[in-house]
């Protein structure tokens, strides 16, 4: 049988799904979140209230579904899931709130590509618990109101900068995720690594965990990579130097930095001379929009000391040369 078992956790899904973090306790790091959230979820079940709506935002892979998911779990709660693009229609999204029982939570992954007309729709709802339905059409048009049951909408978005104002009001709880530090993943990529049976020496978990973009979803990945190249070119452990072997075979940057990271510090050293230079200028010199730089991109090349924020723009840092293996102009050393 197919339907659990040996046979599906070969596939990528299955295993995502088990590295997948199923409480509080099982999730590493956000702190301050998971300690704010774990307060909030005990005092709604204390009061048989709902959870008030929460808004989680942050860069990809970070874990927005996955405390969702724990949050659901953590209210002896049913989720149901679905995404801003997929609720084309006003009906859509009745459909799915009409079907929620009391307490449920539903998710709704990049709520800031809602289409306005639902997101119209949804303030109603998260606020009264009540929707107005449009009934026939022309003269015989009438709206009937239709009571819901108590529920809970967990946002996600990445670009919590294009959420509308009346939409972003309407959430009690807003969490910002932030992205993890090289000792907190080596912690994931130890747990994963449990959950797998692939036994890990600790520096290579350090070496896959510096190396992923302060984010759990590509430590994953990259140990799920890393594993095959130990199963097929070592013992089956993961060591420092089949660590290394596999990262390089991947183009893993030293430093984990995805193509777009670098192009933007080469933009901005080889096309404005290390700047400053403003935001829009970058975008459209990268060939990608102002808002995703700043809310993807550039979060994470400030927090690892890369860019700096003025305010006459950003600037290369000596560490972007160095990385990069260019000299900064009248500069010696560092
Ligand atoms: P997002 O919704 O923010 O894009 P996800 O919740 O889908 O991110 O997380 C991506 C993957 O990373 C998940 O499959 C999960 O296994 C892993 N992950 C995320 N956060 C953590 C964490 N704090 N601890 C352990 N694993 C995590």
């Amino acid at each position: 049988l197919d339907a659990s078992g040996d046979e599906l956790n070969s596939s990528e899904k299955d295993i995502e799904r088990a590295l997948r973090p199923l409480s509080f306790e099982d999730f590493s790091g956000q702190d301050k979140i998971v300690a704010n959230l774990k307060i909030f979820v005990m005092a709604a079940k204390k009061r048989s209230e709902p959870l008030d709506h929460v808004l989680l935002h942050g860069p990809p892979g970070l874990g927005k579904t996955t405390l969702s998911h724990i949050i659901a779990n953590e209210l002896d709660s049913e989720i149901k899931v679905t995404s801003g693009p997929v609720l084309d229609k006003p009906s859509d999204l009745a459909g799915l709130l009409t079907n929620l029982e009391e307490g449920d939570v539903l998710f709704i992954d990049e709520i800031h590509r809602l289409n306005p007309i639902v997101e119209e729709y949804l303030y109603s709802a998260m606020e009264d618990y009540k929707i107005d339905i449009m009934l026939d059409s022309g003269p015989n048009a009438r709206t009937v109101q239709i009571g819901l049951n108590p529920f809970t909408l967990v946002g996600a978005t990445t670009r919590s900068g294009l959420l509308t104002s009346p939409l972003r009001a309407r959430f009690g709880i807003n969490a910002r995720l932030e992205y993890y530090d090289s000792k907190l993943l080596t912690r994931i990529v130890m747990r994963s690594c449990d959950i797998l049976n692939t036994p890990i020496d600790d520096d290579a978990a350090f070496e896959i965990a510096r190396r992923s973009r302060g984010t759990p979803r590509i430590a994953n990945n990259l140990l799920r990579r890393t594993r095959d190249f130990a199963q097929i070119k070592g013992t089956g452990r993961i060591t420092k130097e089949i660590s290394e072997m596999a990262l390089n075979a991947l183009d893993v940057d030293s430093h984990g930095l995805d193509d777009m990271d670098n192009r933007i510090l080469l933009t901005i050293i080889e096309k404005f001379k290390g700047g400053p230079v403003g935001i829009s200028t970058i975008a459209t010199a990268v060939g990608e929009e102002a808002e995703t730089i700043e809310e993807v991109y550039e979060p994470f090349l400030i927090q690892e000391g890369f860019l700096k924020r003025t305010s006459r723009g950003r600037e290369a840092t000596h560490l972007a040369y160095e990385h990069l293996k260019m000299k900064k102009p009248g500069q010696t050393g560092t």
